[in-house]
Formats: structure tokens, C-alpha cells, sequence
């Protein structure tokens, strides 16, 4: 009887552990089936991933959505393609550019890029000038010039022209968590571009991203715009380019493990 105990009681251990294999195997499936989205700095001034090179200016990937997106191309195309081979990024995923505004060090690296995938949608500004917008479309990309908002893909919207001075365009994606904001210099200035962002999708703002344009700010400049950051109920903030190391330092002490430190080669993973 003793005999038949122990090898029923070895049988039932054997089921438990193929059954606990069975369901671990399905909630790593389920893992993976979840929708993400990855946002990869591929050019910035501040320094990430050592085997990048830094330079004044802005560029990062999007993947994971509809489209694969690139928001803002640096300031020069060698080290655009040269970080984006380091990270190996293929040029020819590509399918849209947004550039943000027309300051060389945004969209300094386009012609290039255009050299190496010239088979994708350019959203820029309506407010380019002409010779800009020639240039762009004699590689053979189609142009589209944004003035209002408008969707780019599914879930991702440009604010569209925003700003007196410098016209500018942010990008807007839609995730579980709300809205993720993505920034090239906010010479509307950030917390407008918050604004702005929040009424588009009538939602709350989960992560802005980004330069901030507070470079050269005081101390006291700077705490009111973090204070106006947390009256929007803006979660989470990874502020790189122009935004300033007085300014980075001051997000990270009010945002603690909110603030995220983005530099050339973070790669910052987002549920959509
Ligand atoms: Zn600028
Ligand atoms: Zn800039």
C-alpha cells in the first residue's frame, strides 16, 4: 500500500510541475503578445550609450507602432546613420520622418537619410521654406505639411503648428497610460505643448519626452514650470537635448523615479 502512496504522490508532483511549466509557458506567450512600443534615442547631446556619438541636436525611433516612426534627424547624417548601425537600426524600416521645426540640428541629417530610404512620408511644418521642401521631394519622398492637428497613424497625432516665433509640431501617441509627448526643442514652450496635448486626446499625459527649451533658465524659472508640470498631472518626464542640466537635475529631484534619464542609446519601452 506504502508502495502505491509514494508513486501516486510522485505522479501527482509530476503533474503540478507540467501543469506550472504549461501555465508559465502561456503567461510568456501572453508577454510577449502584449502591445509595446519602443522609443530609441538616436541622436542627442547627452550621452547615453558610450558606443554612440553625441552631438547637439534630436532624434529618436518609434517602433511598435502602426508605422515605424522617426521623430527628428539630429544635426548631421553621418552620425544619425552611424548611431543608428551602432544600435542596428536599419534605415530602410523607415516608413515616416516627422521633423519638428526647422533649426538645423533637427533636421540637419534628413538629406541624408533621404540618400539611404527615400521610399517614406515626410511630415513637416507648412511653414518650411520652399527651397526645404524641393530638396526633400526631388530624393522622391512624399511630403505632407502639417498646419492643424492630424493623426499620422493609428494613435499617433501631430499637435500640429504650434507657436508665434519658431512654428513647431509635437508628436502625440496614444498608449494605455495616456498620452506620450514627444518634443524637439518646445520653443512654444513645454508646458503649452502639455496643453495642447491634452486637449487632442482629451486624456492625461503619461511621459513627455524630449528637449524642453529650458537651457539658461534660473532656478526659480524652472520650479515653476515642474510645478505647472504637476498641476497638468504629467507622470513621467525624460527631458534631454535643450532642456539644460540645472533643469534635468531639478525634474529628477521633484519626479524621483519618474524622472527617466534618456540620453543617444536609451531605448525607453512603453505599453501602448
Ligand atoms: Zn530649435
Ligand atoms: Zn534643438
Amino acid at each position: 500500500m506504502k508502495r502505491v502512496t509514494l508513486v501516486w504522490l510522485i505522479l501527482c508532483l509530476l503533474l503540478m510541475g507540467a501543469l506550472m511549466q504549461a501555465c508559465g509557458g502561456k503567461e510568456g506567450e501572453k508577454d510577449h503578445e502584449e502591445a509595446l512600443m519602443a522609443v530609441t534615442i538616436v541622436y542627442d547631446n547627452y550621452e547615453y550609450d558610450p558606443r554612440l556619438k553625441t552631438a547637439w541636436g534630436f532624434s529618436c525611433l518609434i517602433e511598435g507602432l502602426e508605422e515605424t516612426v522617426l521623430f527628428d534627424t539630429g544635426g548631421d547624417s553621418a552620425i544619425l546613420l552611424g548611431n543608428m548601425r551602432a544600435l542596428g537600426i536599419d534605415p530602410s524600416g523607415i516608413d515616416v520622418i516627422v521633423l519638428s521645426h526647422i533649426h538645423g540640428d533637427h533636421v540637419g541629417g534628413l538629406f541624408g537619410l533621404l540618400a539611404e530610404n527615400s521610399a517614406v512620408k515626410v511630415i513637416l511644418p507648412e511653414s518650411f521654406p520652399a527651397n526645404f521642401k524641393d530638396e526633400a521631394r526631388a530624393f522622391g519622398a512624399e511630403l505632407i505639411e502639417v498646419h492643424e492637428q492630424m493623426e499620422i497613424c493609428s494613435g499617433v497625432y501631430s499637435t500640429g503648428e504650434l507657436g508665434s516665433g519658431i512654428k513647431e509640431q509635437s508628436l502625440v501617441i496614444k498608449t494605455k497610460k495616456g498620452s506620450v509627448v514627444i518634443t524637439g526643442c518646445a520653443h512654444p514652450g513645454v508646458v503649452n505643448i502639455v496643453r495642447k496635448a491634452k486637449a487632442l486626446l482629451d486624456t492625461q499625459v503619461y511621459l513627455v519626452m524630449g528637449g524642453f527649451h529650458m537651457l539658461g533658465m534660473g532656478e526659480n524659472q524652472i520650479e515653476a514650470v515642474i510645478a505647472q508640470f504637476k498641476e497638468e498631472g504629467v507622470q513621467r518626464v525624460a527631458p534631454c537635448h535643450c532642456s539644460g542640466d540645472l533643469t534635468r537635475e531639478l525634474f529628477q529631484e521633484v519626479y524621483g523615479e519618474d524622472f527617466i534619464e534618456v540620453g543617444a542609446g536609451k531605448i525607453v519601452e512603453l505599453e501602448r
